[in-house]
């Protein structure tokens, strides 16, 4: 074996070692009698792996449930919004509550919301 071919071979054992280093210190935990601290360390990293996916996947299954794309009933600037809000329009100001997926105006309880009807010319002539 020239000088070469040791040196790989010591690097090729050094890059082992280090792959079977964990397993060893797993297999030593366990044979210590401290598997239960191997498992909890294992079910700890996948807490802390999983949480955040989970958290993640919620939040965006949660925003999409929540988040109402709509344009305002008084000067229909389109924007968006939490469900189940209250808010002001962005442009006008005007006083706003989502509801049923729309923006509806928030009007005080007591307040008649009267729509103008163009009144055709012919039915007044009649
Ligand atoms: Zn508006």
């Amino acid at each position: 074996m020239n000088q070469d071919n040791f040196k790989h071979f010591q690097s090729g054992f050094a890059e082992v070692s280090r792959w079977l280093l964990p397993f060893a210190v797993i297999w030593l935990l366990g044979a210590i009698g401290l598997g239960w601290l191997v498992k909890s360390f294992l079910i700890l990293v996948g807490l802390i792996i999983i949480t955040p996916v989970i958290a993640f996947f919620g939040f965006r299954w949660w925003l999409k449930r929540n988040l109402i794309q709509s344009d305002c009933p008084v000067c229909h600037h389109e924007f968006i919004s939490l469900n189940q809000t209250e808010f002001a329009c962005p442009s006008c100001s005007e006083p706003l509550r989502v509801e049923n997926g729309q923006f509806n105006r928030l009007t005080p309880p007591g307040t008649i919301d009267v729509s103008a009807v163009e009144v055709p010319a012919q039915t007044l002539d009649d």
